[in-house]
């Protein structure tokens, strides 16, 4: 038995303090103390009863992850390294801004998408990570009490991990746990309906589609998902969502030099979007070391803007953070990986 409680939700706190006999209603504050307290020493935890305290360190412990680096950039965004296993790093991206604080959490080590861009793929895929590895990410930041926003857009493919993500939201989002409006916790996938239709069927975090190019061909180009989860598809799933959830839902566009900022991409981008309440999301290329792809001005970033909005499409553009840290998906978990010096 795994008999550490870092990680698990209400339920199982529930069903282990029935099977030790320590009472219902001590699952709850046992929770509380885990993940809304930080609390790791069951000696401290003065709400439960003497007797649960010490049936509690005989036989569980509570273990979380300390990072092992971590980079400042100019503009204060954070990347830090986690080391989950020998050799397995993983990646968590701090961003503060003016009006909030976002988290980048990474759901697997490695990835099997494959997207050619993307430095994490490189790594190939390693594994899934658990609940706690996830929600570490969180718990084990000096900032934890600032984040305000979760985005699931570091390493892998969320719902690829799709059962640990929905226990790690639960948790991140339960008001005894992390407390974070599901309303402030996005999900980015390559386009797995399955995993869409229960993200916006059973919670109320919003949805991130990484569509990169409107054209099929082009798209597999460089997402080899595209040959199962077609544009074609998702397009037809958004199509029958009522209008406040499509609402919920964006497309990230991440513009690479020359590639996909054309007029025909805007016609393309104009003809998937007709008819659905969605916006785009434009992000620009961080140039990376060996990368066969570069980055375009913000100029033809601005431009490509301009003309999805003349298009009537809702478009922002997210400048980059932390360039000058390495702010590429994978880059520094492979450079860790492959025992490059980190930068
Ligand atoms: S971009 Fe996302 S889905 Fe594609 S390989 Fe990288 S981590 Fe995986």
């Amino acid at each position: 038995m795994d008999n550490n409680l870092f990680g698990k939700n209400l339920n199982d706190i529930t069903a282990i303090c029935k099977r030790v006999k320590i009472g219902k209603g001590t699952a709850k504050e046992l929770f509380r103390y885990i993940y809304r307290k930080g609390e790791s020493d069951f000696s401290k935890m003065d709400l439960l009863s003497e007797k649960a305290r010490g049936i509690l360190s005989e036989n569980f412990q509570i273990t979380t992850t300390s990072f092992i680096d971590v980079q400042t950039s100019v503009d204060g965004t954070k990347k830090y390294l986690f080391k989950y296993g020998d050799n397995k790093f993983v990646e968590t991206a701090y961003i503060p801004e003016a009006d909030r604080a976002t988290l980048c959490i990474s759901c697997q080590m490695g990835c099997k998408m494959g997207c050619s861009f993307c430095f994490t793929a490189k790594q190939g895929f390693q594994c899934d990570l658990s609940v706690a590895e996830i929600i570490n990410q969180l718990h084990s930041i000096p900032e934890r009490s600032k984040v305000t926003n979760i985005v699931f857009m570091g390493m892998g493919e969320p719902f690829d991990n799709i059962e640990n993500i929905f226990a790690a939201i639960d948790i991140l989002s339960d008001h005894n746990g992390y407390s974070l409006a599901q309303t402030r916790i996005t999900v980015s996938t390559i386009g797995i309906i399955l995993g869409m239709k229960r993200l916006l069927e059973t919670t109320a975090c919003k949805l991130a589609i990484s569509l990169h190019n409107p054209i099929s061909e082009e798209r597999r180009s460089i997402m080899p998902v595209e040959k199962v989860h077609t544009i074609e598809n998702i397009k037809g799933f958004l199509q029958t969502l009522a209008k406040k959830d499509q609402q919920r839902v964006f497309f990230e566009y991440i513009v690479f030099n020359n590639l996909n900022h054309s007029d025909n991409h805007v016609q393309q981008l104009a003809n998937i979007l007709h008819g659905l309440a969605c916006k785009i999301n434009l992000i620009k290329y961080n140039t990376a070391p060996d990368s066969e792809f570069t980055s375009p001005t913000d100029d033809i970033i601005e431009a490509f803007q301009k003309k999805l909005i003349n298009r009537g499409i809702v478009t922002t553009y997210r400048r980059s953070r932390g360039e000058d840290i390495f702010a590429a998906c994978g880059l520094l978990s492979t450079k860790s990986k492959i025992n490059k010096p980190l930068k």
